[in-house]
């Protein structure tokens, strides 16, 4: 989608600081981080939401949860615990609407979140 920010990050026309990148996926720093380790997995291809995702390439969801552990694992995040977080809906906070999982880390992390 042409006027798509994160569709921009994938293609290079918007400049991110890329962590990772696997066939289907790029993960990139948060420029707003709310915790040490605020890392956006997004698949390349552009899908709205999680479940609209879900519905068009289970796989490639799955390779979004696969890619974001593996930025924890990078980040030294995993085994002391970290969140992932798909917010869906204008209510819920999504903002950019191409689908993106949070991964938070590096600090506790309170429940419920606000
Ligand atoms: P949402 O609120 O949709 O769940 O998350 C969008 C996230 O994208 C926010 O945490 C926001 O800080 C981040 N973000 C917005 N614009 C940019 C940008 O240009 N570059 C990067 N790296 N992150 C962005
Ligand atoms: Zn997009």
């Amino acid at each position: 989608m042409t006027d798509c920010l994160f569709c921009k990050i994938v293609s290079g026309d918007v400049p991110a600081e890329i962590v990772r990148e696997s066939a289907g996926t790029v993960a990139f720093r948060d420029i707003n981080p709310q915790a040490p380790t605020h890392v956006l997995v997004i698949p390349r291809e552009h899908h709205p939401t999680a479940a609209e995702l879900a519905a068009a390439d289970a796989g490639l969801l799955a390779e979004v949860v696969r890619e974001a552990h593996q930025v924890a694992v990078d980040e030294g995040v995993a085994d002391g615990g970290y969140r992932l977080v798909l917010n869906t809906g204008a209510q819920a906070g999504q903002t950019v609407f191409h689908v993106h999982a949070h991964v938070l880390g590096g600090r506790g992390l309170n429940w419920p979140p606000g």
